[in-house]
């Protein structure tokens, strides 16, 4: 599966437990990042990520690309819903996207791991 991963600044440090936890799982599949998520994700696992643009400059905005284009299979997607984001238009179009074509969409760590327990 082709599998996207994106945290929020204050839910990166739990992104990369998520990672950490799910390592052997994840290797399995290909994975895709906003910037700074991959590079964290890349530099604290074994985990190979393609990165895209970092979430705030266009990154979610290529995600949702990826999405329409039919190259994502699953978002996992650690939002912080109690900051505000500059980039909070970029966010809703891609959750959008994800709904419009159905994709497995994870916005917290509970769902994910449900997410990664079905793979
Ligand atoms: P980032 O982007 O991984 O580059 O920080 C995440 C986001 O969409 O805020």
């Amino acid at each position: 599966m082709n599998i996207a991963l994106i945290a929020h600044d204050k839910k990166k440090a739990q992104m990369i437990e998520f990672a950490k936890e799910y390592e052997s799982k994840l290797i399995q599949h290909r994975l895709f990042a906003t910037g700074t998520t991959g590079k964290l994700i890349g530099e604290n696992t074994g985990l190979v990520v393609h990165c895209f643009k970092s979430g705030p400059l266009g990154g979610d905005q290529e995600m949702g690309a990826a999405v329409a284009n039919g190259n994502l299979d699953m978002v996992i997607f650690f939002r912080d819903p109690l900051t505000a984001q500059p980039h909070e238009p970029d966010v809703t179009a891609l959750l959008r996207l994800c709904d419009v074509y159905q994709i497995a969409l994870a916005t917290n760590y509970e769902t994910a791991k449900l997410l990664m327990e079905s793979l």
